[in-house]
């Protein structure tokens, strides 16, 4: 029986799935059980689009499709939480089984905190992420760095430090740390994010830590809550899954990989925090003179819920229509998200003026977690 904290190497028994998952076929081959047995009434994955800068978030219900999902999209940037609300709001009682990161995985949290959404009827399968890159800058970076057009790359991956491709007549490893040097690689919010192993999801499942002959044929998947170990038992024993003990060795490099992650995670956020720290107030004032009042950052905000339409209406301090706004319309948004900015980086990433959002309520956020409680994903909520 597995229990919280366990750690084994997981891998398809379905060949085909085997063949197209990302490392074992774990996640698909465990999400395709839950569907069939009725754990989920749906599953919530990523595909493929027109490309792979395109990924597609998608709701299945037919087990024979999932395995369209396997394999991971770095250059896909998307946050999941608002598209389980609407799930949940529009399909009351259904359950869904969902595959997150750890900002989406932090995004359903907020949201369960303002009870927006019902933890109990999710099944979280988590993925590690040691980053994603937005798809516009990949693309530029292929041609410009890596001098490949980008619509001959059929894969990439970032492993051992590398932003790897592999496109028609071979493939190319980078450095991050060169290409992140020159302004490319991750996006900045995942430069500075924590969140490597998703541990408050049902199962938190990724690369690192497989090795031997299991080496890129297993997903390695701790346990981290009792709906994680009744999945992974159940699809174990109606041989959907096969799993080992994951070996000792295999375990310490993964606490070290987690390790050396969070510690470039700390050291971007000294980075670009301490630029800020000078003149927050006045850098904020300045960047969001450029602001257009689209409203991109409140609508995908995973946070900014419920109390988005009173921030776009009318007040004594900001007038609607009036552009660029006041600050008192980014002083308000910030004050209203941070007790709860998880760094997702959406609000940055679709600001049509290119202004560092995700920086300054991060920078806010990070600040005020070193003196309010509770943490940032803890308490009140936990699985
Ligand atoms: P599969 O059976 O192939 O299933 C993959 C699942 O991931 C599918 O459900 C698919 O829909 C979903 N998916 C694909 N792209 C996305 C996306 N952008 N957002 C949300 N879901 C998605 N593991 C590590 O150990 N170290 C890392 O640094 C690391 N970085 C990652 C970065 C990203 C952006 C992603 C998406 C994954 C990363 N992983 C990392 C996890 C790893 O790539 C595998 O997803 C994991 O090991 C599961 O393998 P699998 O064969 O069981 O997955
Ligand atoms: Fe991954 Fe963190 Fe970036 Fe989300 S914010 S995509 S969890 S690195
Ligand atoms: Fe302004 Fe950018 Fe927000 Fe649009 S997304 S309202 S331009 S800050
Ligand atoms: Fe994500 Fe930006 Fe909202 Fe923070 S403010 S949670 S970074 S969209």
């Amino acid at each position: 029986m597995a229990a919280i904290g366990d750690m084994f190497y997981t891998w398809a028994a379905d060949a085909d799935v085997l063949k197209k998952g990302e490392c074992g076929g774990a996640i698909t081959a465990l999400q395709q059980y839950a569907l069939k047995s009725g754990m989920v009434d749906a599953v919530l994955a990523v595909k493929k689009g027109a490309d792979l800068y395109d990924a597609v978030p998608t709701v299945i219900t037919d087990p024979a499709e999932i395995a369209e999902t396997a394999g991971s999209l770095h250059c896909g940037t998307l946050l999941l939480s608002k598209l389980v609300k609407d799930y949940l709001d529009n399909n009351k009682a259904a359950k869904l089984g969902v595959t997150v990161k750890g900002c989406d995985t932090m995004g359903l949290i907020e949201l369960a905190k303002r009870n927006a959404v019902d933890m109990d009827r999710l099944l979280l399968l988590g993925v590690n992420c040691g980053g994603s890159v937005s798809p516009v800058l990949a693309r530029k970076m292929i041609a410009d760095k890596f001098e490949v057009d980008p619509d001959l790359v059929h894969k990439e991956e970032i492993d051992k430090g590398q932003f790897i491709i592999e496109y028609e007549g071979g493939h190319k490893g980078i450095k991050i740390d060169d290409l992140e040097d020159e302004g490319y690689g991750r996006r900045s919010n995942c430069r500075r994010c924590l969140y490597k192993v998703p541990r408050q999801a049902d199962l938190a499942c990724g690369n690192w830590g497989v090795i031997g002959e299991k080496a890129g044929k297993a997903t390695f998947v701790e346990v981290c809550s009792e709906k994680g170990a009744q999945l992974l038992d159940a699809a174990a024993k109606a041989g959907a899954v096969a799993t080992e003990p994951a070996n000792p060795k295999g375990i310490e490099i993964r606490g070290k990989v987690e390790g050396a992650m969070l510690n470039l995670g700390n050291k971007w956020r000294k980075k670009d925090f301490g630029a800020l720290a000078s003149d927050l107030w006045g850098t904020i004032a300045r960047e969001t003179g450029r602001c257009i009042k689209c409203y991109s950052c409140i609508e995908n905000c995973p946070v900014c819920f419920p109390v988005a339409d009173e921030l776009k209406g009318n007040s004594r301090m900001v007038t609607s229509g009036e552009v660029p706004p006041n600050p008192m319309f980014h002083l308000r948004r910030f004050a209203h998200i941070s007790d709860s900015c998880i760094n997702c980086g959406q609000c940055e990433e679709l600001c049509p003026m290119d202004i560092p959002l995700a920086l300054f309520s991060h920078a806010i956020r990070t600040e005020g977690d070193t003196t309010f409680e509770p943490k940032l994903g803890t308490a009140p909520y936990k699985n």
